[in-house]
């Protein structure tokens, strides 16, 4: 069975940071960081509904007023999530261009922007209708174990990281997939309809297997109801796919607290994105600057027992050294290289 969803990193991994989450049965992406995104298509922008930002050094942000640009003048609300001071930050890039034509499209583009603090999060909406001003603030309490972001089939949680500024990492979680099988529905004459909803309920509240469900069966002008046990029809009928974790942190450094925050946050992802500016031997130079050498993030997703590491946001000065930081993040990651990572 096909993810549902497929995440990639936006650049290569000496380019500025992000990843794109293409949903592969919906025309919808959620991106984490917009950076330098014009490796991106317009259509993959378009998409885009959720854009969860890690913090506002330029390297994580710059790409705002391209995604802007371009799903300006569209009917769609994209949703913004960010840390301490990101509704300034978006009114401060917003409050940088002339909006005084907005009245002459058709369609407005709906901005709603949450920033994350200790114990609370922040709302506000800006709406191109209304010339990008401020509207609907609110102040809600919050705490890291909520979702940031919720919906019927995902989750999103945030933890707030250390980086001399606070700096959220991410952890997409999907809940499982429930796939009806189109060939069976058809060998079996079994007409698709609201019983199939009443079907996918029964799994996911987890109805006793000897409860029924009406099915009508033969074609659309002709056809009789028939009655079949949940079980009977899970067992036909359902393919189950468990959802996927995908972690993404970048621009943090390796210490205590900070290293558990990260540790409970991406326990056992799929595929945890995860940054590895410096070599192993850099470690003083990362405490410094407030990032992770490539042996701290192999250690960081051995802890975490994730199944797949991909490192990112190289230093271009390694530019000559790509092989070595995979090989050192790897070799922490799966064991062989166990030498304190601090
Ligand atoms: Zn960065
Ligand atoms: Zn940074």
């Amino acid at each position: 069975m096909k993810p549902s969803l497929n995440p990639r990193l936006v650049n290569d991994p000496f380019g500025d940071p992000g990843i794109y989450i293409d949903f592969l049965y919906e025309k919808r992406g959620i991106l984490f960081d917009v950076g330098n995104i014009s490796a991106l298509s317009t259509s993959d922008l378009i998409k885009a509904s959720h854009v969860f930002v890690s913090h506002t050094h330029i390297d994580h942000f710059v790409g705002f007023d391209q995604l802007l640009r371009v799903n300006f003048g569209r009917e769609k609300t994209i949703r913004f999530f960010g840390p301490e001071n990101f509704i300034r930050n978006v009114e401060g890039k917003l409050a940088g261009f002339t909006w005084n034509l907005v009245d002459r499209y058709d369609e407005s583009l709906t901005i709603e922007v949450a920033e994350v603090l200790p114990g609370l999060i922040r709302r506000a909406t800006f709406k191109a209708i209304e010339q990008f001003q401020r509207s609907c603030e609110k102040e809600e309490t919050f705490l890291e174990t909520q979702p940031l972001w919720e919906e019927p089939s995902l989750k999103v949680y945030t933890a707030i990281l250390e980086h001399r500024v606070p700096c959220l990492g991410f952890a997409l979680v999907e809940n499982r997939h429930l796939n009806i099988r189109k060939d069976k529905l058809e060998s079996r004459k079994f007409i698709p309809g609201r019983w199939l909803n009443e079907l996918k309920t029964m799994i996911n509240e987890g109805a006793p297997n000897d409860s029924t469900i009406s099915v009508p069966v033969g074609n659309s002008a002709e056809f009789v109801t028939e009655s079949f046990t949940l079980n009977e029809l899970k067992e036909e009928l359902v393919q189950i796919s468990p959802g996927q974790k995908i972690a993404y942190i970048t621009d943090t450094v390796f210490q205590e607290g900070n290293n558990e925050k990260i540790v409970e946050l991406v326990k056992d992802a799929d595929k945890f994105f995860c940054e590895s500016p410096f070599i192993a031997e850099e470690k003083e130079r990362g405490k410094e600057r407030r990032h992770l050498t490539s042996r701290q993030a192999g250690t960081l997703a051995r802890r975490a027992q994730v199944k797949k590491l991909i490192p990112f946001h190289f230093s271009p000065k390694h530019f000559e050294r790509k092989n070595q930081l995979y090989r050192e993040a790897e070799e922490a990651f799966t064991g062989l290289d166990l030498q304190p990572a601090d």
